[in-house]
C-alpha cells in the first residue's frame, strides 16, 4: 500500500518550513545538517524514540550493545566533516585478523600497517605465499590510487569474480575473504559489487576500524546534536507528498521540499516503488568475567562451521561498553545463516566452546539482535547514482540504498542531496 498525498492546494497546513526530512538515520541527519548550515529551515521526523536508525546502541544491565556489531572506519571522510573525532574517543581494532582454521586460531597480521609483524604475516598458515603477495600487490598498486570517497566503477562485477580474476586461491577466498567480507557485506557469498569491495579494501587499508567509547550510537548522537529541536523523535510519518508529509497523529506538515531518508523498505512503502532485497544480520551479545581473548582483534570463522562468522571482545576495543570487571563479546552471523533466530545462541555457544573451551559455559547471554533488513543488496546491473534520487513526484530519496551500503554511503547520500537542494534554492 502506498502512502502518497497530493500537492497542497490551500495554505492551511500546520507549519511552513523549507525542507521536511522523513527519518533520522545517518542519511537524514547528514542531509539536515548541510541544509541547516546552508540557511534553510529544516524539520526531521523520526519514527523511533532515538536518532541513528541502524546505528544505535541499547543499554542492557549496564552493558552497551550496538544494534548489530559494526565498526566505524576512520577512512570515512564524510564522518569527519560533521563530527569532531576527539569527541568520539575511538577505540581501534588491531590491524589484521585472527582466523579459525583446522581446529585452531592463526593470526593474519597486516604487515603494511604493523611492519614489525611482517615475519608473523609471512609465516601465517592461513594463506599460501602467492596469495599474500597478491594482497600486497593489491595494496601497493591497483587499488590504492583511487579516490576514497566512494566506489568508482559501474559495479557490474561481483566481489567473488574480482577475487578469482585477481588469481586468489579458493582456499584463501574461503578461509579469509568469505569470513572477512562476510562480516562487512553480511553475506559470505561475496555477491556484492567488486567496486564496493575495492573501495572498502582501500578504506580498511588506509585507516583504522574503530568503535566509539560508549558504542556506535554515539556517532548519530554527535551528528544530531547541533540540529537541536529541528529533530522530533517518536513520531512516524504515514504519508508523503511533494510539498507535505502527514504524521501518524494526523497533522500535516508543509514544506517546500520533502526528503525521504528511511531504509529502503520503508521508502518503498511510502512511495509505492519497489524495494531492493536485503541481507539479514544477527548479533548475540554475551557478558563474560574473563575475556576469551585479551586483544582488540577481529576473530573470523575461516572453517565455515558457523553460525558465528565473526566475533570481537568489544571491551578490548573501546571504553564505556560494560560495567567494571566485565567483558562484552559480540558474536555475529552472516548470510547464509539459516534457521530461526532462537537457534542462533545455542549453536553459537557450541561453536564458541570449540573456540575457547569450557569457560564459555559461564558466559551470560545479554541479548540477540536480529536485523532483517541490515544492508540493501546492491543491484550490480545498474550504473552508480549520484547518491540520491529525485522521483517524478519531486520527492528526494536518500539513504544507503541510493548510494552504497555503509556509514560513508548514507552520510554522503544525505550531503549530496542537500547540496542539490541548496543549489536549486539559489537558482
Ligand atoms: C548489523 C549491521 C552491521 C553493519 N556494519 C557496518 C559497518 O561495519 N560499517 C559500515 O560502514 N556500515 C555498516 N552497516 C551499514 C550502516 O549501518 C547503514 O548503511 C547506515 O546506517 C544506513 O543509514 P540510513 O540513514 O541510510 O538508513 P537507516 O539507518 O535505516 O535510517 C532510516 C531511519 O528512518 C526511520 N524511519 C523509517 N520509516 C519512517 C517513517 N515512516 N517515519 C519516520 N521515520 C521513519 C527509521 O526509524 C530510521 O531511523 C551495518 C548495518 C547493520 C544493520
Amino acid at each position: 500500500m502506498t502512502s502518497r498525498i497530493p500537492p497542497t492546494e490551500s495554505a492551511d497546513a500546520e507549519v511552513d518550513i523549507d525542507v521536511v526530512i522523513v527519518g533520522a538515520g545517518l542519511a537524514g541527519l547528514s542531509c539536515a545538517r548541510y541544509l541547516a548550515a546552508g540557511g534553510l529551515a529544516v524539520r526531521v521526523f523520526e519514527a523511533e524514540a532515538e536518532v541513528g536508525g541502524r546505528v544505535r546502541t541499547d543499554e542492557v544491565d549496564g552493558f552497551r550493545l550496538d544494534r548489530g556489531f559494526q565498526v566505524l572506519l576512520t577512512a570515512y571522510d564524510e564522518v569527519w566533516r560533521l563530527v569532531d573525532r576527539d569527541r568520539l574517543a575511538l577505540g581501534r581494532f588491531e590491524p589484521g585478523s585472527r582466523i579459525w582454521q583446522g581446529g585452531a586460531f592463526h593470526d593474519l597480521p597486516d604487515a603494511f600497517r604493523e611492519p614489525g609483524r611482517i615475519g608473523a604475516a609471512l609465516r601465517s598458515p592461513v594463506a599460501p605465499l602467492a596469495d599474500k603477495l597478491r594482497v600486497a600487490r593489491m595494496r601497493s598498486t591497483a587499488l590504492m590510487g583511487a579516490d576514497l570517497g566512494e566506489p568508482s566503477d559501474d559495479g557490474r562485477r561481483s566481489t567473488l569474480d574480482e577475487l578469482r580474476a585477481r588469481g586468489f586461491s579458493e582456499r584463501f577466498i574461503d578461509g579469509f575473504f568469505r569470513p572477512f567480507l562476510g562480516g562487512v557485506f553480511l553475506d559470505r557469498a561475496l555477491s556484492a559489487p567488486a567496486s564496493l569491495f575495492q573501495y572498502l579494501f582501500r578504506c580498511f587499508a588506509s585507516g583504522d576500524a574503530t568503535i566509539p567509547a560508549g558504542g556506535m550510537g554515539r556517532l548519530p548522537e554527535a551528528i544530531a546534536e547541533p540540529l537541536g529541536d529541528a529533530v522530533t523523535t517518536g513520531i512516524r510519518v504515514r504519508a508523503v507528498g511533494p510539498d507535505s508529509v502527514e504524521l501518524e497523529n494526523g497533522s500535516r506538515v508543509r514544506a517546500r521540499r520533502v526528503v525521504i531518508a528511511t531504509e529502503a523498505a520503508a521508502a518503498a512503502a511510502l512511495t509505492g516503488e519497489a524495494s531492493p532485497s536485503s541481507t539479514r544480520a544477527v548479533t548475540a551479545w554475551f557478558a563474560a568475567r574473563t575475556a576469551p581473548i585479551e586483544r582488540p582483534v577481529l576473530l573470523l570463522d575461516g572453517a565455515g562451521e558457523g553460525p558465528v562468522n565473526h566475533l570481537a571482545v568489544v571491551t578490548e576495543v573501546a571504553e564505556g561498553l560494560a560495567p567494571e570487571g566485565w567483558s562484552l563479546v559480540a558474536a555475529s552471523g552472516s548470510e547464509p545463516f539459516t534457521g530461526p533466530v532462537e537457534t542462533f545462541v545455542p549453536r553459537a555457544l557450541e561453536q564458541m566452546k570449540r573456540w575457547f573451551g569450557a569457560d564459555v559455559e559461564r558466559w551470560g547471554h545479554l541479548k540477540t539482535h536480529e536485523i532483517p533488513h541490515a544492508l540493501p543488496s546492491v543491484d550490480r546491473s545498474s550504473a552508480p547514482t549520484p547518491g540520491f534520487r529525485v522521483g517524478s513526484d519531486g520527492i528526494v530519496r536518500v539513504g544507503d540504498h541510493e548510494a552504497f551500503a555503509a556509514i560513508q554511503g548514507a552520510l554522503r547520500s544525505g550531503r549530496r542531496a542537500a547540496e542539490w537542494i541548496l543549489a536549486e534554492e539559489s537558482d
